[in-house]
């Protein structure tokens, strides 16, 4: 399996780049025990290029920045575990979240994915605080976080926050209803180009590094039937398949095979989550 960081190419974090106008912090891949390390240049990397904070009234936006610390979000990593209580939430800018819901004989799929359209964490503001589901980051990138007595204390003001983060609920339950519906109506070919292009729309390239096992475990399906809708996929020219990369060569023609639940959930997010100029 392809332990890289997946689409995004590798950048240095700069520590010898010194940006005294830069206020985020940064921070150590591995989720459970993070050691803040304060960097002054981030190499462009902007929490504004996460939707939900670029679409914050700047002055909301300032309150927030100085606890915004920057994460190096990998391939693989676990970002939490079910029931697990979130210290922190995230704010994706490049990467891309998976997640999963497990039974206790192991098997899993996946219930939504998270990208720079969202965030990873609305149980905390909702009073639950635990997490439903686990969260691996299953395009790496980066991104960043906020501790989560903040984004509780941030949403209690009632502002901008707020709205923005109820309207992302709706969105991210949408997509989850879809997703139970479309696992269970919709052939396994269909389900893989709805697959692709959530995934696809959440990163900058249309290459996606992951192996057909890993989608077949995160629909729920065996891979055998992966294997035949991708095949079917490449034979049409919709798609390359070299061992752990996917790239998309007709995305049109992705779109076309893919059954409703793609299209209806982006008219969907694109309804709750379109910028409404605060900025
Ligand atoms: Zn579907």
């Amino acid at each position: 399996m392809d332990q890289s960081l997946g689409s995004v190419g590798t950048v240095s974090l700069g520590l010898e780049n010194r940006d005294e106008t830069t206020a985020a912090k940064a921070v150590a891949p591995d989720a459970r025990s993070i050691t803040p390390i304060r960097l002054q240049g981030l190499y462009g990397h902007d929490p504004l290029q996460n939707h939900l904070l670029a679409a914050l009234p700047p002055r909301d936006f300032q309150r927030l920045l100085p606890d915004l610390e920057f994460v190096v979000m990998p391939f693989g990593m676990a970002v939490c575990e079910t029931d697990m209580q979130m210290t922190h939430v995230y704010f994706p800018t490049s990467s891309v979240v998976s997640l999963l819901h497990e039974t206790r004989d192991g098997s899993s799929a996946e219930t939504a994915v998270i990208g720079n359209e969202g965030m990873l964490g609305v149980t905390l503001f909702m009073g639950g605080g635990k997490s439903l589901n686990r969260a691996t980051v299953k395009s790496g990138g980066y991104g960043f976080r906020l501790k989560s007595n903040l984004l509780r204390e941030e949403f209690a003001r009632g502002g901008a926050l707020q709205r923005r983060l109820l309207n992302y609920t709706q969105a991210l339950l949408a997509q989850m209803s879809q997703t139970a519906v479309c696992n269970r109506h919709h052939s396994v070919s269909q389900q893989l180009c709805r697959w692709l292009l959530l995934t696809l729309d959440r990163i900058s390239v249309n290459e996606i590094c992951v192996t057909q096992s890993l989608i077949a475990t995160m629909l729920g399906v065996r891979r055998e039937s992966i294997t035949c809708a991708a095949n079917k996929l490449h034979a049409d020219g919709v798609i390359e398949y070299a061992r752990g990369r996917i790239t998309v060569l007709d995305r049109p023609g992705l779109e076309n095979r893919a059954c409703e639940c793609y299209a209806g959930l982006r008219k969907e997010y694109d309804r709750l989550l379109a910028s409404r100029n605060v900025r």
